[in-house]
Formats: structure tokens, sequence, C-alpha cells
């Protein structure tokens, strides 16, 4: 990918089957993304504008980030990476300048998604008493607003944003026409979980003691980047027991498992 301060541009590589679970979401977002993208003239012909930007929200850790690449995969659309957090933390002018020129580089590019990271630490609520609400946090609200209304005739472009905190952000975004769709991302049940293993496992090695069934049984509150983490540390206890090791074992899975404990709670799943 190339890389110019602060944005990736790429066309991602990871696709619907390498996301476990949140099979309803997953065609809920390839109708949404594909069909403005691959379809943008059956929307001219009968007068109707595509969605603009969708919202994604939901705890760390359960493939935000990632269904935004594999929707962007899938609609063969140039991705375009921002975080909120890196362009209220850069000097005064440069964040709002960052938003200006990826919205011109994504409409270049076309057909584009912008994924907008930790949304609400640009896209905070006006006046409100967080720390983000201040004038850089407005302005940057106010440059994203233009942008994202001057999108209108702009062909295939999209903007998903993602955030834990959806109630911090501003209403502003949420009129039609701007974040059009608002998607919950829930972390895993246990079907999801068991998907996410086998994803995860795909390209191990793995001895036919390893039940992954019980594996997700047994992992609840796990998030998909807690699962991905067990699977590869799985592997990295198998090799410290022995360098030479060919297989994982269960054993292995059992070990990592015993010494994670997630960080969700059961409080904070909405
Ligand atoms: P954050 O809010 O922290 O940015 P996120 O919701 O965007 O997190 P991702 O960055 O997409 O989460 O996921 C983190 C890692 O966890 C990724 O490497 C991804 O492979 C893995 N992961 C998460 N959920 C799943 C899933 N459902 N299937 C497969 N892998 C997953």
């Amino acid at each position: 990918p190339s890389i110019t301060r602060g944005v990736t541009v790429e066309i991602p590589k990871v696709s619907w089957e390498d996301i476990g679970g949140l099979n309803n979401l997953k065609k809920k977002l390839q109708q949404a993304v594909e069909w403005p993208i691959k379809h943008s003239a059956a929307f001219a012909r009968l007068g109707i504008s595509p969605m603009r930007g969708i919202l994604l929200h939901g705890p760390p850790g359960c493939s935000k980030t990632t269904l935004a690449k594999a929707a962007a995969h899938a609609a063969q659309a140039s991705f375009f990476s921002l975080s909120g957090a890196e362009l209220y933390s850069m000097y005064v002018g440069e964040g709002e300048a960052l938003l200006r020129n990826t919205f011109r580089r994504a409409r270049l590019a076309a057909p584009s998604i912008i994924f907008f990271d930790e949304a609400d630490v640009v896209a905070a609520k006006r006046g409100g008493s967080s720390r983000n609400s201040t004038a850089v946090g407005e302005r940057l609200l106010s440059t994203l607003l233009t942008e994202m209304d001057g999108l209108e005739q702009a062909k295939g472009i999209l903007v998903l944003a993602a955030t834990n905190r959806p109630h911090a952000i501003d209403a502003a975004l949420m009129r039609p026409g701007r974040f059009d769709l608002v998607l919950y991302v829930p972390p895993p049940d246990l079907e999801a979980r068991y998907e996410i293993l086998c994803v995860h496992t795909r390209n191990m090695k793995i001895s036919g003691d390893v039940d992954l069934r019980r594996i997700a049984e047994d992992t609840e509150l796990f998030t998909g980047a807690e699962l991905e983490g067990l699977c590869r540390e799985a592997g990295i206890v198998a090799l410290r027991e022995n360098i030479s090791a060919t297989i994982v074992c269960n054993h292995h899975f059992q070990t990592v498992k015993e010494s994670l404990k997630p960080a969700l709670t059961r409080e904070e799943i909405e």
C-alpha cells in the first residue's frame, strides 16, 4: 500500500469468508456497499441517491475494520483509512486538510471506501462536555459534514465509520443523506466463535485432539481479536515446548485459554 502521512490506500485482500459469524450483517453490508458501487447506473436510472455513509458500532476487536475491508474487497474499491484520534492530534488546520485531501483522492480513485476509525473522536457531539467537543473537534466535524454533503454528485464513494461509543456521535451526522445506515457489530456468539476459530486455524497444523467446538463453548465473552490471539499463542506455546514441533495440540490451546481473561464484561455488551 502507498502511504501518505496518515492515510493508506489499497484494495484490501480480506474477504467475507475471512470473517466468522455475522452472516446477516455481512449480507446487509454487501448490499449497502456493493450495489451503489457496482450498479450506480441503476440508481441513477431510478433517480434514487445511493447511501453515503454507514456507521458500524460495537465493542473493540469484533471486526468493524475487517468488515469495512471485506466490503471494499468485494466491491473492488480503493480503501482509504483515517483515524479520528490521529486527525485530532494533528496541528491546527492539518487534520482538516488531510480530511479534504482524502476525500479528493477518494474521488479520483473511485470506487472508493473511506474508513473512519474512532469516528467519535472527530464526530463528537457539538457543545458536549467530552474532551473532544473543542474547537479542533468542531472544525473537523464541520469539514467532515461539508465533504459528506459534497458526495452527492460523486459516484461510488462511501464513508464507513466505526466507533465504540455511538452515543457520543453528533446528531448532525445521523441525518438522512449522511450516515443512513447504523449497524451494530456484536461480540461473537457460540457459532460465530466456532467459525472464527476455524478461520484462524485454517492455515495451522492442528492435531485431531483439538476440539474447536469445545473451545468455542469455553470462550464466552471473547472477542474475535482475542480468539485470533488464542490460536496464535497456542502455536507459540507448542514451539516453546519443542522448537521442532510439527503440530499444535489440544493442551497447547488449553494452556493459553487458562491464562486469558476476556476484556469484555457482560455489562458492556449492548
Ligand atoms: P477496534 O474497535 O479495536 O478497531 P475492530 O472492531 O475494528 O476493533 P478488527 O480490527 O476488525 O476489530 O479486528 C481485530 C482482529 O480480530 C482482526 O485481526 C481480525 O482478524 C480478528 N477478528 C475479529 N473479529 C473476527 C471475526 N468475526 N472473524 C475473524 N476474525 C476476526
